[in-house]
């Protein structure tokens, strides 16, 4: 059974009300420390404050994840004020927080509009696991390329994200799940990694995370840095389509792990399934795969399938995997596609899909066939989409009851 949280505080309708601060004021959220220290220095705050001023507002940010400057309580309150006049550190509008029956959870989130444009809204998705908890988050609005699996496909490319934005998305999950430490809780105090509900990140929901390079490194270096919100590197992974110029540059300057949208072993097929293959066919993409920074069998890269049927299943298709993916320290994931309403692929038969894993598991790669998740709130891989072209209620009542209907409640 599905459950759409209502959120007390906020609308589900189709203009809830827009946190004004978000909105009019330039957030602090998403600056890098010498941005922060020049907004301070900008307004008044004097050049033997910055320093001091930096620290304290980063660690109320990013350790105790305050969303209200008068919840800086060691912050004088002159400083307070000014803070308030100048600059918000507002969390996005939720429109809507659905909840699986896996426990799996959606957010529809809502930014303000930037200059001129519109307001926008992008999903972010949390993924309970035993021992584990992953959250998927968005760097774009739609996305430009049109991989003919994927729901987020088929949504033009509104615009890019930016660092605020993306941070955005992984302060209010945590908010939600209550990984931030009580405010009870004296300064200083950090919450266990052992108790937080979110260990990894994965940028592998709407867009390309390398055609919006610079906001996606600026938001990623902030999540994994040591006096904040303290993501292991290990633990984030960026996943693109094959941006060959920018995967160098993923590992050198953000070095987090890096994982490949492949789909298919022939440039052909690949041509057809993810279309930048055009662009960067497989020869160059793998090559640029062997040169990633830091590479290692401790260090693999993961490489996603979405299995097909009749399309990219068969063992030739295995065959063609481990060869192209020869002397690549790489895990393979398989992911058995996820249906959404219009496509005309179908998910590979489960014993074809064992079948496959076996293959390849058998020439030395781990295989895991990924349990899908959160299929009943359109929460799985490739089925994120937003407000632009989202479907109408009664569309979506009447595809999550055919889901139903398909896989049972014990689906996953
Ligand atoms: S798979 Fe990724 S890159 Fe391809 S259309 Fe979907 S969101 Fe865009």
């Amino acid at each position: 059974m599905t459950v759409t949280v209502t959120l007390p505080e906020r609308s589900q309708t189709a203009a809830p009300v827009r946190p004004a601060a978000f909105a009019e004021k330039p957030s602090l959220v998403g600056l890098d420390r010498d941005e922060l220290g020049e907004a301070l220095r900008d307004k008044g705050v004097p050049e033997k404050q910055i320093k001091m001023r930096v620290a304290q507002i980063w660690n109320w940010l990013y350790v105790r994840g305050v969303s209200d400057f008068d919840h800086m309580v060691n912050v004088s309150k002159d400083m307070r004020a000014m803070l308030k006049t100048h600059f918000t550190i507002a969390r996005p509008e939720i429109v809507e927080e659905q909840v699986s029956n896996d426990g799996t959870r959606k957010w529809l989130l809502r930014f303000p509009p930037r200059g001129a444009g519109r307001p926008v809204e992008v999903e972010s998705v949390y993924i309970p696991e035993e021992g584990r908890g992953t959250l998927c988050i968005s760097s774009q609005v739609g996305c430009t390329l049109t991989c003919s699996f994927c729901h987020t496909g088929t949504q033009k490319l509104v615009r890019n994200l930016t660092a605020e934005e993306i941070l955005a998305q992984l302060l209010l999950a945590r908010d939600r799940l209550g990984d931030f430490p009580d405010r009870e809780i004296p300064v200083g105090t950090m919450m266990p990694s052992s108790d937080r509900k979110i260990t990894n990140v994965v940028m592998m929901g709407m867009g390309e995370p390398l055609y919006n390079f610079e906001e996606v490194k600026k938001a990623l270096l902030i999540a994994t840095d040591g006096d904040g919100l303290s993501l292991s590197k290990r633990r984030v992974t960026l996943s693109t389509s094959g941006v060959v110029p920018e995967i160098y540059r993923t590992g050198e300057e953000i070095g987090v792990m890096l994982a490949i949208s492949l789909h298919a072993v022939r440039d052909e097929l690949r041509d057809m399934l993810v279309p930048i293959n055009k662009k960067y066919p497989l020869k160059e993409l793998i090559e640029a795969c062997r040169n990633y920074p830091g590479l290692s069998n401790a260090r693999r890269i993961t490489f996603e399938y979405v299995m097909l049927k009749d399309v990219n299943d068969s063992l030739e298709d295995a065959k063609g995997l481990i060869q192209l993916l020869k002397g690549v320290p790489a895990k393979i994931n398989l992911i058995p596609f996820n249906p959404w309403p219009g496509t005309n692929y179908q998910c590979s038969d489960w014993a074809q899909i064992e079948k496959f894993a076996d293959f390849i598991n058998q020439a030395g790669f781990a295989s895991p066939i990924r349990t899908p998740r959160g299929r009943d709130i359109l929460a799985a891989c490739g089925q994120l989409k937003s407000e632009s072209e989202r479907m109408r209620k009664t569309e979506r009542l009447a595809f999550e009851a055919m889901m139903i209907a398909n896989h049972g409640e014990d689906d996953d």
